[in-house]
């Protein structure tokens, strides 16, 4: 089957943990793993990673995984049975405090939130589903009045749009997450709410180069420092869970199309998440409309989608997967797709990477190659082909094979772990080899290689060869 270019990111959960489920899921799709840490404890994400590792290695292909950070997400406390109702116009009492609530009574673990809250404040809960809003502050209880009703489970998340509440980007909660997912040997961090460059910044003082590091857009401020936030990170996903809440929904799609043109012009990979096949939690297939906002999300150039509560809770983990690889499966037939793709591309920067991440290109291009092989140790070449959106694909070869886990984020990348060549006979053999074990090439076939010379030294791409496969 010819390789797919546009990426799948599945969400671990509840659903995706029975044996066997997991080599299912990487047979029907997925390239790479969410952790989420805003549920489960730490023994469930060690167990899943575990279980990634194995099923990867009988996979035979690199797997990517990301944990991603709860971050200053604002969540209602537990209730005693779970969940309780709320109905319109009902008056319920808040409360900061780590006791469950219960009917009429909603206790929050976040004295900060609840002691800043005045009359008038809007609370959106469980993604703005639901909508409370401050009528009575009092000593140590608030009353609110319910906007719009409906069943608020344990734990949802609450936004508070009209005010901005003091609480750094990495809670003391994210910290102790962060070495714990740093040694379960993850190869991203997530990093939720994110507002300021400075925020990536900070983590990346924490994280070194340990992991990659993939900023959430999903705070308004983000979108306006963008570019500066983008170039900071290794990947960004548009959360548009969050971002959906915090900004009208009508600006969302402004925002998806806006932050996947900052990541291509900085050659960072973007994922679009949240909501993309939100029916088939519940249903066997997706609506329409799911299903082309999939199709538009791959249109629009980004490197992965990404299944959210579908994987992790949802009733069809499998079949989401399925129905996501044939979702852009059919878009990456279209022929408009390739000829739509290079509309939003950038030039290239004057670096000698980037002028031969073009011309291999235009190389491939010209001959109808069957593949760009990209020698690559950091993954920073491979993703500079990528950048470009060759119509073959790109084969990155890398001694690494944590830059091969990276990379199966990345729009196009293949890879395959290898020594460095040793020559330039070595460097063709060696791509030769790699093509042919991916079915990506046929005797006869051209290829071109991108590699450094001297070999084995990151960060010297400065050769271009063309062969035929033998
Ligand atoms: P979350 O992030 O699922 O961790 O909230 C994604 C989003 O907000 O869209
Ligand atoms: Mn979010």
């Amino acid at each position: 089957m010819r390789a797919r270019d546009c990426k799948i990111v599945a969400t671990m959960g509840p659903a995706s943990d029975p044996p066997e489920r997991l080599a299912m899921l990487i047979q029907a799709g997925v390239d790479c793993f969410r952790l989420n840490f805003s549920h489960g404890g730490r023994e469930d994400h060690a167990r899943r990673m575990q279980a990634i590792r194995e099923a990867e290695a009988k996979a035979g292909a690199a797997v990517g995984v990301f944990a991603d950070l709860q971050g200053p997400k604002i969540r209602v406390g537990m209730f005693k049975d779970g969940e309780i109702k709320l109905r319109f116009g009902e008056i319920v009492t808040l409360e900061a405090s780590n006791e469950p609530g219960e009917a009429g009574l909603i206790r929050l673990p976040h004295p900060e939130l609840v002691n800043s809250l005045e009359a008038g404040d809007i609370l959106k809960l469980d993604d703005g589903k639901l909508q409370i809003t401050v009528t009575e502050v009092g000593r140590t209880q608030l009353k609110a009045r319910v906007d719009f009703g409906g069943v608020l489970k344990n734990q949802k998340g609450v936004n508070v749009p009209t005010r901005r509440i003091p609480i750094s980007a990495l809670t003391e909660k994210d910290r102790e997450d962060l070495a714990y997912a740093l040694d379960l040997g993850v190869d991203y961090i997530a990093l939720s709410f994110v507002q300021h460059p400075e925020d990536v910044r900070e983590a990346r003082a924490l994280i070194g180069d340990r992991a990659g590091i993939i900023s959430k857009i999903e705070k308004p401020s983000a979108l306006t420092q963008i570019e500066e936030i983008v170039e900071l990170s290794d990947a960004v996903m548009v959360a548009r869970g969050d971002l959906g809440v915090e900004l009208p929904p009508e600006q969302v799609p402004i925002a998806q199309r806006k932050i996947i043109r900052a990541a291509r012009a900085a050659g960072r990979p973007v994922i679009v998440a949240t909501h993309m096949l939100e029916s088939m939690v519940e249903a066997a297939t997706p609506t329409r409309a799911e299903a082309s906002d999939v199709a538009t999300a791959v249109y629009q150039g980004a490197d992965a989608v990404m299944l959210s509560a579908e994987s992790a809770v949802g009733r069809h983990p499998q079949s989401a997967v399925a129905i996501m690889d044939r979702i852009i499966r059919a878009v990456e037939e279209d022929e408009e797709y390739w000829a739509s793709l290079p509309r939003d591309m950038t030039p290239p920067q004057a670096t000698t990477a980037d002028a031969i991440a073009l011309s291999a290109r235009h190389i491939a291009d010209t001959l109808g190659a069957a593949s760009i092989v990209a020698y690559t140790s950091t993954g920073s070449t491979a993703l500079r082909v990528a950048r470009e959106r060759p119509r073959c694909g790109v084969v990155g070869l890398t001694p690494i094979r944590e830059t091969a886990r990276k990379l199966a984020l990345v729009w196009g990348v293949r890879t395959v772990v290898v020594d460095d060549a040793t020559d330039v006979e070595d460097m063709v053999a060696k791509a030769d080899v790699a093509v042919r074990k991916l079915g990506i090439a046929e005797t006869g076939d051209r290829v071109a290689v991108i590699a450094g010379i001297p070999f084995g030294r990151p960060g010297k791409t400065n050769t271009i060869r063309v062969f035929r496969v033998e």
